[in-house]
């Protein structure tokens, strides 16, 4: 625990390749965002690093591939360990890089851990499609060789995780290249796990967009698995085409909530705040609109006010804060000019909390009433601590609303009959529908999005099957 005044004394990590801590001249200055200085600078990786990262992940993955898969997940069990072992130290470096108070860091490195641990307890199927006189077919899941894992900045060791568990239990080998905004976790993670995993099969890379450039277009790269925006998505699907790399997508959410006019807003506002406001709003899947029935909305903008004046905006590392800043000064900017360009085309913030002073990115939990489609407040991401509900008066045309977006990742219908909420839930377009909760995640459970969301799913056996390819085997007898 340190406070404003005695801040710890970082040792830069450095880049992993071929199972060895590799620094380079060029360096990338990571932001506190809670003091906007920098408090480490780690490596910036070029192409001359890729190149011996893809050689070792490509030679390494030959031997990684023939190991049996029962043995793959031993190694993600070590990997497990070592990194609970070390969880106060990587909780530190993820609060002093992304903001979130330290006990939520704790918190992603141990849903990370569980999904190590339910992936290696995933074992990949051979479907036998015949076996008799004439021929045995099998559909064998093989994998695909080498996977870049390119991460955002809201959770940068979760997203790491999410896709290293997979890719090796699969028998890919992998290399990550953390968001340029929150590298140092993910680089240290890469440190701790030379220790167990052979040469070349993890590599951690930290670098600019243009690295995540590099990656897409290497030849010796067979698959990325991206979580960012939609745009670098769209650019990732473009640039990866001429090498046809698979690809999974995971990209941004304009997730809509409807409370329905039998929900109690008593019973239903914590869910409903924290299902949009958890980590700063900075959460892909949180709930990002909210319509309410007209005659309800002030009963709902009161109960949802009461919650947020209890919330603590400050400097993570310090005990008692609920919220830290937003990640960094671009995206801070951003949700300040969309709140200021709702209010002056009518919106109403109706509750504005307390947070600190700069110079850290701390933005007050911003609850805006009033609102429309038409402001880019709601038909945007606001990624940010900021909520805008908007009214109906017939739940058609708010189901029709929450449906008029090219995002769907998630959405959530609030009321007391489990029977309508379900119904009503059935008829919103997202990759995940929920009834009484937004977001709720789980390893055994397919996530991702639909429309311009993305592309394919993490977690579960589905997510797993997506570090494959289909071999098929038939043998004449
Ligand atoms: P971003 O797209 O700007 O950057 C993400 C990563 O992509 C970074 O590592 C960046 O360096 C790299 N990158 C940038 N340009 C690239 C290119 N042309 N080719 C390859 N790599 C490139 O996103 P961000 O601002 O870091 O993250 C915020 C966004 O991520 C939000 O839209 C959020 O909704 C989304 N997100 C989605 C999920 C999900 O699971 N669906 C989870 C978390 C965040």
């Amino acid at each position: 625990m340190s406070t404003l005044d005695e801040r710890p004394t970082i040792t830069a990590p450095g880049l992993t390749i071929e199972g060895l801590t590799v620094f380079v001249s060029e360096v990338i200055d990571v932001v506190n965002p809670a003091t906007a200085e920098v408090f480490v600078s780690v490596p910036d990786a070029g192409a001359e690093e890729l190149d011996r990262a893809a050689e070792a992940a490509h030679d390494a993955a030959q031997t990684w591939r023939a190991f049996p898969v029962a043995l793959r997940q031993e190694f993600l069990l070590k990997l497990v360990e070592v990194v609970r072992e070390h969880i106060d130290e990587l909780a530190l470096l993820l609060t002093l890089e992304q903001g979130k108070p330290l006990a939520k860091a704790r918190g992603e490195i141990e849903s990370g851990l569980r999904y190590c641990e339910a992936f290696a307890a995933m074992d990949l199927p051979i479907e036998v499609v015949r076996d008799d006189a004439g021929e045995r077919i099998e559909i064998r899941h093989v994998p695909v060789g080498v996977v870049g894992a390119i991460t955002a900045w809201n959770y940068p060791l979760l997203l790491a995780i999410w896709k290293i568990g997979p890719a090796l239990v699969a028998g890919n080998t992998v290399i990550v290249k953390p968001s340029p905004f929150t590298p140092v976790a993910t680089l240290r993670l890469g440190e701790l796990v030379q220790q167990i995993l052979p040469p070349g099969v993890l590599q951690v890379l930290s670098g600019g967009d243009e690295l995540g450039r590099a990656l897409t277009t290497h030849p010796l790269i067979n698959k990325i698995s991206f979580t960012g925006s939609e745009r670098t998505g769209k650019a990732i699907m473009a640039s990866s085409s001429s090498t046809l790399k698979r690809l999974t997508l995971e990209l941004g959410g304009n997730d809509a909530g409807i409370v329905l006019d039998d929900a109690d807003p008593a019973v239903i506002a914590a869910d409903l705040y924290w299902g949009g406001l958890s980590n700063c709003g900075q959460v892909c899947a949180g709930l990002k609109r909210l319509y309410v029935p007209e005659l309800m909305a002030w009963e709902i903008e009161d109960a949802l006010a009461q919650i947020a004046a209890t919330v603590v905006v400050g400097d993570g590392t310090r005990d008692g804060v609920d919220m830290g800043p937003i990640q960094n000064k671009t995206q801070f900017d951003r949700v300040e000019s969309l709140v200021a360009g709702a209010t002056s085309d009518g919106a109403d913030v109706f509750f504005s909390g307390e947070a600190p002073e700069g110079p850290g990115y701390f933005h007050p939990v911003t609850l805006v009433r009033n609102a429309t489609e038409d402001m880019a407040l709601v038909r945007e991401e606001q990624f940010g601590p900021v909520l805008p509900i908007l009214t109906y008066s017939n739940l058609d045309e708010a189901v029709a609303r929450a449906n008029a977006s090219d995002l769907g990742l998630g959405a959530s219908v609030w009321s007391a009959d489990e029977e309508r909420g379900t119904q009503i839930a059935g008829r919103l377009e997202a990759g995940t529908v929920w009834v009484n909760q937004h977001p709720m995640l789980s390893p055994d459970v397919p996530f991702g999005g639909i429309k311009q969301s993305g592309l394919g799913v993490e977690s579960s056996l589905h997510g797993l099957l997506a570090y494959t390819d289909i071999s098929v085997l038939r043998v004449k007898r």
